[in-house]
């Protein structure tokens, strides 16, 4: 019985890890600015598609490329908070010429899920409206 949960757990997993690859990108941002290498996103983020420990670890079973982040503990709403156990004390990547495909798009500038961005961060981001694409084709 416990076996087959897990089987559940870990087919599961899988799928939504597959999904998560093709969602429709809902919202396009415009970033600007540039990073002040604080450290910050590496000591606290979410994912879109990991809400348990259990899945946390069938990923980094499936996925080596999560074997860096850990679960650092839980926001007031009961969210997974992640970091990452590579970023210095100083807030830089110690790992910076491998570092995942998602830390080289951070910000990303297309996004299904909406988020914002730390406190004092570099970036800014603009979600682009309509109007701003017809605008593009005018110049
Ligand atoms: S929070 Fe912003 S400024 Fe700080 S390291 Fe991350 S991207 Fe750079
Ligand atoms: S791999 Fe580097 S850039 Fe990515 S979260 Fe870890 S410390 Fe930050």
């Amino acid at each position: 019985m416990v076996y087959n949960i897990f089987m559940f757990d870990f087919i599961l997993s899988i799928i939504n890890e597959f999904r998560s690859y093709f969602v429709p990108e809902k919202i396009i941002y415009e970033v600007t600015g540039e990073c002040k290498k604080c450290g910050k996103c590496c000591n606290y983020m979410y994912s879109v598609d990991t809400y348990t420990e259990k899945e946390f670890k069938i990923m980094q079973f499936l996925f080596p490329k999560y074997r860096r982040f850990y679960i650092k503990g839980k926001d007031e709403n009961g969210n997974l908070i992640f970091a990452c156990k590579l970023v210095t004390p100083e807030g830089l990547c110690s790992d910076y010429e491998n570092r995942p495909q998602m830390c080289k798009n951070y910000p990303a500038k297309k996004l299904y899920f909406p988020g914002k961005l730390h406190e004092g961060c570099g970036y800014n981001v603009k979600i682009k409206t309509f109007k701003d694409y017809l605008d593009k084709d005018k110049k």
